[in-house]
């Protein structure tokens, strides 16, 4: 019996007339294709055409361009006519021609890494026919040399030869410039233009062998078969390795009548939006031009008039025009052409809410008829994020899972930090690029040393790396700027914890602080110097750049109000002072997941006692000196319990090797000495003494405890009476107690033993006690791998995860910003492991301890408290591995709020 071959259809149409395919099919149709079926069947005027679809990508790289040319002619062709129809108009037909555009268009966007070919369909005879047709031969003709040009570079490979290689046409263009002493492209006349056309053919010619091709037909499976090609691009192959998009997907290709604004006065083109992008107020709003291409409205030549009526006031109030004037030039669209403004803005609501999202549109008029090209969701600023969202509920357009999963955590940034005018920003020079560490705008004086930051009014802290020395400067500085240092460096780290603008690791920065300068590209900045940062984006920016303060607005604290009410997992802060734990709370932190006590000891009053504490040779001595640190850090811990007011606090024994509280430098080491009526070489010696070849894997973290336990008691003993002198004004306070950098048990045992031990002696002086609890961080590798021992003991665990990547990939945190990177650029890592959680690798640690943990103590309570606390794809692993909180530094509460609600939301789809 004769098997019937499955039909299976290869192009699908979209227009007005037939439209095959619908917005749900972007695998087969790609985003693109499946945007215009569905604008098509909601009845949007889009110009008719067809797309090819992905699989047939797949089949032409298994069966080669004539089998799949043969398998899809008579498709293409029936598609052919079917455009023909709807627009009047003919394919190569000389007199009245149709011209198409042909795009690829995958089921993500990959915006700029395929190809393009547009005016297809033109050739000697078809030019003078559309000269004709349009009036307008200059369009005609540019159109054309427009068309030989790009169908030239993407299908018939003339593209430079090399890297130094100019392209093939931009050099017939330069020197026909020359040649005319013009500059710009505008200035070519029509016979230049048609000389352009001549010289591009030869060229072609000369390079191929071939003829261009007149024949449209030809022209059309050439593009057709260039796009498939442009998905095993370079660009594309590099574009799906860094985002792991698999090959099988292919490109569809879209074929459209092309639909041109610039037939005359009665034609036109614009850009709009369904909301205000900068603000989310929701107006109508945008830009056209009459007689005009879409370029010309982005390019800045022509100034674009507004499209309503209202926008053009106010437009015309910010440029300071007359009503007059305004009407006379500068009409709206709604003004000049009210009925085809009645109809956008019919099209604008109904694809709103069909889309039910701010939609950033592009629509062309051709000769009185209006057609929409293209409809997206709109990029927006994250004030308007947050305004859109929340009206869009309030609107009853979404629900309010939608609405909190429209909002991109990261983007809330922008709402807490203050930032640069936008309008500034367009005319700044950008000196340099380094990690956005910590967003904000920073503007202010070049100082390179710490102890200077007070130097002028506003300063940028510049450093090669910052050290916890610096700690005060930091404080004062405007912004901090390093030349080494990752995302978590010392200097990350701090800034946002301060909700400090810091740029870090700007590898281009050469620092000299002998002659304070500061060198880039061989330009020398000196101190005093104006910088500004740009945090949100790393870039460093010569000069002073205005700011604005950022609004935190009623919608916000609506949206933070409706994570909680799906968020399941707490948010705690990372916080070392009173201050930054009031911050925290007042962004809504439910308790403090990491206090690092050891910040509390830079401040210039309790370094000098820190560093009598390390010097001593004594026991006695080392005593001594912890009975004078004693009352501060009781102090400090009563500042922050007071603050926190009765939410748990997790307060972490020093951590840090003691070299860094110890000066290297020869005039502090001398100041030192006289202070302590000690010789400089003691101090000399002790330095040198503490000096370690790793300090990472050095002589720090619980290892300090149980080398020296007079520090854990002197922490316990602070800890706890601070507990109790709150307990007796009335304010509840409730520690947690965690043991930093443990291995074995036994190294928590110890621990432990002594903070009980002090606890229970603080509790006799007192007759009082308090509840408080007892764990540990698992952030070396071995303490994961022990967890169920450890959980024998340890009342909680916390994820140090800055140290667990460190440990787990064994790069250093401090000098993984030589490598890293390159390995980013490479594509060896995809993003760096210190930002986001590595859940594949450092995960199988992370999800080991927990299930190890919790097999010991079903109800263990598990967190997170490194800089992954707050990076949103990261929360949302920490929720789905059951964790009980995570932590984050105070300006990234709101973000990991949202994040664990969209974490929940998710999990229960
Ligand atoms: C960690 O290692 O993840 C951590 C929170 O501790 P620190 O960054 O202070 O080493
Ligand atoms: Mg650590």
């Amino acid at each position: 019996m004769e098997v019937l071959e499955e039909i299976k259809a290869r192009v699908f149409n979209f227009g007005q007339k037939k439209t095959d395919g619908n917005g749900s099919m972007k695998p087969l149709l790609g985003g693109k294709g499946a945007n215009l079926a569905e604008m098509s069947l909601i009845g949007i005027p889009v110009p008719p055409g067809f797309t090819i679809t992905t699989e047939v990508c797949t089949e032409y790289n298994e069966l080669g361009k004539d089998t799949v040319v043969d398998m899809i002619r008579t498709e293409v062709e029936n598609s052919i006519l079917n455009i023909e129809s709807i627009m009047g108009s003919e394919f190569g037909n000389k007199d009245n021609p149709l011209l198409i555009s042909v795009r690829s268009g995958a089921r993500v966007s990959m915006p700029g890494m395929m190809d393009t070919v547009l005016n297809l369909g033109l050739n000697d005879e078809v030019v003078i026919g559309l000269a004709e047709k349009t009036k307008n031969e200059r369009f005609a003709w540019d159109s054309y040399r427009r068309f030989i040009q790009m169908y030239g570079g993407v299908v018939l490979g003339m593209k430079p030869r090399s890297k130094d290689d100019i392209d093939p046409f931009e050099e017939i263009m330069e020197h026909l410039k020359e040649k005319r002493d013009i500059e710009l492209d505008t200035d070519f006349t029509i016979q230049d233009l048609k000389d352009l056309v001549y010289d591009f053919k030869d060229a072609v010619k000369k390079r191929t062998g071939q003829d261009f091709p007149t024949n449209p037909w030809d022209q059309l499976w050439g593009a057709i078969i260039a796009v498939f090609n442009s998905w095993n691009g370079n660009r594309a192959l590099y574009y799906r390795k860094m985002h792991g998009y698999p090959s099988e997907w292919g490109t569809a290709v879209n074929v459209q009548a092309m639909v041109y604004g610039n037939m005359g006065d009665n034609s036109g083109t614009g850009v709009c939006f369904t909301r205000d992008a900068g603000t989310g107020e929701n107006v109508f709003n945008g830009e056209y031009l009459i007689n005009a291409q879409g370029e010309d409205v982005v390019a800045g030549v022509r100034t674009p008039q507004q499209i309503t009526k209202l926008g053009s006031q106010r437009w015309a109030e910010l440029a300071k025009i007359e009503e007059e004037d305004r009407v006379e030039n500068y009409p709206s669209l709604e003004e000049l052409m009210p009925s085809m403004y009645l109809e956008l803005n019919s099209y604008q609501e109904k694809i709103e809410k069909h889309y039910r999202d701010m939609q950033d549109m592009e629509f062309t008029i051709q000769d009185g008829k209006l057609w929409i090209l293209q409809t997206r969701n709109g990029k927006r600023t994250g004030a308007a994020m947050v305004k859109i969202a929340i009206d869009l509920l309030k609107e009853g357009q979404i629900d309010e899972e939608k609405a909190l999963l429209q909002i991109e955590p990261n983007k809330l940034d922008e709402l807490l930090h203050p930032v640069f005018d936008p309008n500034a920003l367009k005319s700044v020079h950008v000196i340099a690029q380094g990690l956005p560490a910590s967003p904000g705008a920073a503007t202010g004086q070049i100082v390179f040393f710490a102890d200077e930051a007070k130097k002028y009014k506003n300063t940028i802290l510049t450093r090669i790396e910052t050290s916890p020395e610096d700690l005060e400067g930091m404080n004062i500085a405007k912004g901090i700027l390093t030349a080494r240092g990752g995302m978590t460096s010392h200097a990350a780290v701090v800034a946002r914890g301060m909700g400090k603008c810091c740029i870090s690791g700007a590898g281009a920065l050469k620092i000299n602080y002998k002659e304070r300068t500061l060198t880039v590209d061989g330009k020398e900045y000196h101190e005093g110097d104006w910088i500004s940062l740009n945090g949100s984006t790393g870039n460093i920016i010569e000069g002073k750049v205005a700011t604005i303060e950022p609004e935190l607005s009623g919608e916000f604290a609506e949206l933070m109000k409706l994570s909680d009410k799906f968020s399941t997992m707490e948010v705690r802060t990372n916080a070392d002072t009173p201050k930054d734990a009031r911050v925290a709370r007042s962004f809504g932190a439910q308790g403090i997941g990491l206090t690092r006590t050891e910040h509390m000891f830079f401040e210039v009053d309790r370094i000098k006692a820190m560093r009598e504490m390390i010097l001593a040779d004594t026991i006695k001595g080392r005593k001594r000196a912890l009975l004078d640190l004693l009352p501060m850090q009781r102090n400090d811990f009563e500042g922050i319990f007071e603050a926190m007011q009765g939410l748990p606090v997790t307060i972490r024994l020093l951590d840090p090797p003691l070299h860094e509280f110890v000066p290297h430098q020869l005039a502090t080491q001398k100041d030192l000495a006289e202070e302590m009526h000690i010789s400089l070489q003691a101090v000399k010696n002790k330095v040198s003494e503490l000096e370690e070849f790793n300090p990472m894997l050095g002589h720090r973290g619980c290892r300090l405890g149980n080398t020296y336990p007079e520090i854990t008691e002197m922490q316990t003993r602070a800890i706890i009476e601070a507990a109790l002198n709150l307990k007796e004004k009335g304010i509840e306070a409730k520690p947690e107690i965690m043991v930093p950098l443990i291995g074995t048990l036994n190294e928590y045992i110890e621990q432990e033993n002594i903070i009980r031990t002090t606890a229970n002696t603080v509790f006799e002086e007192r007759n009082d006690t308090i509840e408080f609890l007892v764990g540990t961080m698992i952030e070396i590798p071995r303490a994961a791998l022990m967890a169920d021992l450890i959980a024998q003991r340890a009342e909680f665990f916390s994820f140090g995860t800055n140290d667990l990547t460190q440990m787990a990939f064994g790069y250093s945190r401090d000098d993984a910003g030589k490598f890293l990177p390159v390995y980013l650029e490479k594509g060896i890592l995809k993003v760096d492991p210190f930002e986001v959680l590595d859940q594949k690798g450092v995960g199988q640690l992370i999800e080991m301890a927990i299930e190890k943990g919790r097999t010991v103590q079903p109800d263990l309570k598990v967190g997170i408290c490194g800089e992954h606390g707050g990076e949103p794809s990261s929360v949302e692993y920490c929720y789905t591995q059951g964790m009980n909180y995570v932590s984050c530094s105070p300006f990234r509460v709101p973000i990991a709020r949202l994040a664990s609600a969209q974490a929940a939301i998710k999990s229960a789809l």
